[in-house]
């Protein structure tokens, strides 16, 4: 069975082409900005505009036509409401276009869900991106969030703080590199509160630390990091002793981060769980996920009419009921 994915939840637009167990074909862009963040319509503009050109380029890269596809998954949300809609537009344009079943998925899952085309069964899953920060794993018929940030998610506070200190968007990458100059921990904000997380704090600081001027950059990106990231760690090893799961896996833009990894990796071995990332196109937002977890949703009996097919900028994790 081949299914075709379109991603768009926020500044990525991606198109993934896969079977059962393999990946077609996965291309994207990514709306990047010199100096500051994005705006919700410039993103969606971007995503109209590169919706025909990147079909184009999938459907090439795997070699297939259209009329090949079986079905057509999308990202039905979380997300930005105008990009959400560019998405769902063009997939039912190409549902209704060539009779092809259409399904909407659930972004955070899918970031989880696509660890499974690699031999991961069960996990805990840590997804951490710009937008979205939390802790899931399958517990009988549902994802259950065990924990998230309670206000920004990491990806955006790194974003933020990166901004705030004169660089481009996205941060993450420019903080990392800072970060392993670092030399000295400041003291920050280490919010865990229950299982839930919040970054907001963190962020103050750290801006406040930076205009100060009596701190090494450096220093404080690296701090930011061991504070936020043993935030993350400490939530995610809390999910796997209660879960008693016997894999983590790293999924979401901010995976890209080596500390991050290097520290999962540590807890991982030291409880003696799996622990997988996956290649990182399919880490960051990506179709290949949406169009494996449409897949694997088609295949179990979902089915979707035209008029459930409304976009849900608030779609929880919970909310889906995992029939494969
Ligand atoms: P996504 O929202 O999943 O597309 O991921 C984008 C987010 O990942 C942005 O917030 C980036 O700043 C962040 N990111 C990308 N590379 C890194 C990195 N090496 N370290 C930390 N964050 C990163
Ligand atoms: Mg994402």
């Amino acid at each position: 069975m081949i299914a075709l994915g379109i991603e768009g939840t926020a500044h990525t637009l991606g198109i993934g082409i896969v079977t059962e167990d393999e990946v077609l074909a996965n291309v994207f862009h990514t709306l990047t900005t010199e100096k500051g963040g994005i705006h919700p319509k410039e993103a969606a503009e971007h995503h109209a505009k590169l919706m025909k050109p990147l079909l184009k380029k999938a459907l090439q890269e795997a070699g297939i036509s259209i009329e090949d596809v079986d079905v057509i998954a999308f990202s039905q949300g979380p997300g930005l409401g105008p990009c959400l809609r560019v998405v769902a537009t063009a997939a039912r344009a190409l549902a209704i276009k060539y009779s092809k079943p259409i399904v909407g998925v659930n972004h955070c899952i899918a970031h989880v869900e696509i660890t499974k085309m690699f031999g991961i069964k069960d996990p805990v899953g840590l997804y951490v991106s710009g937008g979205n920060t939390q802790v899931l794993a399958l517990e009988g018929r549902r994802y259950r969030v065990f924990g998230e940030t309670l206000d920004i998610g990491i990806g955006n506070a790194l974003d933020t703080f990166a901004r705030e200190i004169g660089l481009g968007f996205p941060g993450g990458p420019k903080i990392e590199k800072l970060a392993q100059k670092g030399e000295r921990y400041l003291e920050l904000p280490y919010t865990v509160k229950g299982m839930d997380l919040s970054f907001s704090g963190l962020l103050t600081e750290a801006v406040r630390k930076f205009k100060s001027g009596k701190y090494r950059i450096e220093d404080i990106a690296y701090s930011f990091q061991e504070t936020a990231f043993a935030a993350l760690v400490e939530v995610t090893e809390r999910a796997v002793a209660h879960t008693e799961k016997e894999e983590v896996v790293l999924v979401g833009g901010v995976a890209a981060n080596n500390r991050l990894r290097e520290m999962l990796k540590i807890m991982t071995e030291d409880r003696g769980v799996k622990f997988f990332v996956p290649p990182y196109d399919l880490c960051r937002d990506n179709g290949a996920m949406i169009a494996y977890t449409g897949l694997l949703m088609y295949k179990s009996g979902v089915r979707f009419k035209i008029k459930d097919t409304i976009v849900n900028q608030r779609f929880r994790t919970d909310e889906v009921e995992v029939t494969w």
